[in-house]
């Protein structure tokens, strides 16, 4: 009886998760896939923003060119953001809500050179650019490098 219980409880808590990652893929405009569903939940779970050989070690059995289809449409949709931290491989992190990724919502990432986690320091927009007349701008990657809190300890 009360095994089966738990299993209830379990099956309840795994569909809520679904439903919140299908809302938050509906409310960028992204039609629910089963891939989409699976990298999104993947997202959902860094705490720091994760790379592409890392992703694809968690699909190694997914279609490659399938996931790299699925990281376009989320950032062609404004649900994640791609990060150049000259690490030397391109890394994903989810975008906040209202983010429309544009050059007034960028913020700060930090480096660490210690654990080589990047993080999102969603609260430091990046300083804003005085560009000569001439030239536009169009996006900015602002990299801070050195040890992150959990190194600290
Ligand atoms: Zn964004
Ligand atoms: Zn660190
Ligand atoms: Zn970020």
């Amino acid at each position: 009886m009360l095994h089966l219980s738990f299993e209830q409880t379990e099956i309840v808590k795994v569909s809520i998760m679904k439903k919140d990652i299908d809302n938050k893929l509906k409310s960028k405009n992204i039609k629910p896939t089963a891939m989409r569903e699976l990298v999104l939940q993947v997202l959902t779970e860094q705490k720091t923003a994760i790379s592409l050989p890392e992703l694809e070690q968690k699909f190694e059995k997914a279609d490659k060119a399938t996931l790299y289809r699925t990281l376009k449409t989320f950032q062609e949709n404004k649900l994640i953001h791609a990060i150049e931290d000259g690490s030397g491989s391109v890394k994903y992190a989810l975008c906040q809500e209202a983010c429309d990724c544009q050059p007034e919502d960028l913020h700060v990432h930090f480096l660490c050179t210690n654990c080589n986690q990047t993080f999102c320091l969603n609260d430091i927009p990046v300083p804003t650019i005085n560009l000569p007349s001439s030239f536009s701008l169009e996006s900015v990657n602002m990299v801070v490098k050195g040890i992150c809190s959990n190194c600290k300890k």
